[in-house]
């Protein structure tokens, strides 16, 4: 009896160590540096991964728990909101060498990071990386405010040799996104009121055309009606993936 007892609790163990390593889903874009292997956390969070360095993009504990997540080498934080910037998680995961990106707000909070603004790029380790903006223009809180107002956050473009990756951030399709171009991979957030319906993201990746078009951060939209608007756009597919 208590032979089985312990082969039950063994049997237990090893069923929730292995769904902690597996629960996540990931697609590896091929790159002149290597593959990228792109991780989809949840929601605005992802984990990308090249020669063994490791970037963390809005790594909060609601999505993960990253003390069983691989240490960073690179952290992109898009804007101070809670399901995107946690501090707790921050000094957990960061190598002693990491490089934090983020906004003038986050560091306010947590003073170890570089700031980037809307409009800026740097070269980090391998990769360039530029802040471009994130805010919203049609919805607003009751008092009329923005959820994001510009300059509150950013969206960034990565560059890992020749392939480059937009992560939108919070956002709406904003008019300077015209100036985004050549996009392989693109992150377009669809969830109301915070940022995107399925429509405004078929705007956007018509303007920005990338070829690959992941949703995220889209919490219970119907990601059915972004694949149907995007049907004729030869150029781009649209890839569903775990990313509520
Ligand atoms: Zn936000
Ligand atoms: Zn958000």
């Amino acid at each position: 009896m208590k032979s089985k007892i312990i082969l039950v609790l063994l049997s237990v163990v090893l069923t929730i160590t292995l769904t902690a390593q597996t629960k996540y889903e990931s697609d590896i874009i091929k790159t002149s540096k290597g593959d990228l292997q792109m991780t989809f956390i949840g929601h605005g969070t992802l984990m990308f991964e090249i020669n063994k360095y490791v970037i963390h993009i809005d790594p909060v504990s609601m999505y993960a728990d990253y003390e069983k997540m691989p240490k960073a080498d690179l952290i992109l934080v898009t804007h101070h909101h809670s399901d995107h910037f946690d501090i707790k998680v921050l000094n957990g995961i960061k190598k002693e060498t990491a490089k934090i990106i983020f906004t003038k707000a986050c560091s306010d909070m947590y003073p170890a990071g570089i700031v980037m603004n809307n409009g800026e790029s740097k070269s980090i380790d391998d990769f360039k990386i530029e802040a471009v903006p994130a805010y919203n223009i049609v919805n607003t809180r009751s008092d009329g405010n923005p959820y994001h107002p510009k300059g509150f956050g950013n969206g960034y473009i990565l560059t890992v040799g020749d392939k480059r990756i937009y992560i939108g951030g919070d956002t709406e399709n904003f008019p300077e996104m015209n100036k985004i171009k050549n996009i392989d991979v693109a992150f377009l957030p669809m969830n109301l009121p915070y940022t995107m319906t399925p429509q405004m993201v078929a705007e956007a990746a018509k303007v920005i055309k990338p070829k690959i078009l992941y949703p995220y951060h889209f919490g219970d939209t119907d990601t059915k009606e972004l694949v149907d608007l995007m049907k004729d756009e030869k150029y781009c597919e649209v890839r569903i993936r775990n990313l509520k």
